[in-house]
């Protein structure tokens, strides 16, 4: 029987403590998840470092969000 997580979803990993934080990792959690678009090819593109992305299709380099493309 799966355990019900609580609305700190991913977060729960952390066990007890943390409360705030863990919600405010879970709203970027859930951002990191979603599929990044290249704003030159709409390809994917990957995070490669803070605010580095590079795109796995046309391969370009380019400064976006630290953690997502797109709010
Ligand atoms: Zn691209």
């Amino acid at each position: 029987m799966a355990v019900k997580l609580k609305k700190i979803g991913a977060a729960g990993r952390f066990g007890a403590g943390y409360g705030k934080i863990k919600e405010r990792l879970v709203a970027v959690e859930e951002k990191q998840r979603i599929r990044q678009e290249c704003p030159f090819c709409k390809g994917r593109a990957k995070r490669k470092a803070k605010g580095i992305w590079e795109c796995n299709k046309c391969g370009k380099k380019f400064a976006g969000g630290t953690f997502y493309l797109k709010d």
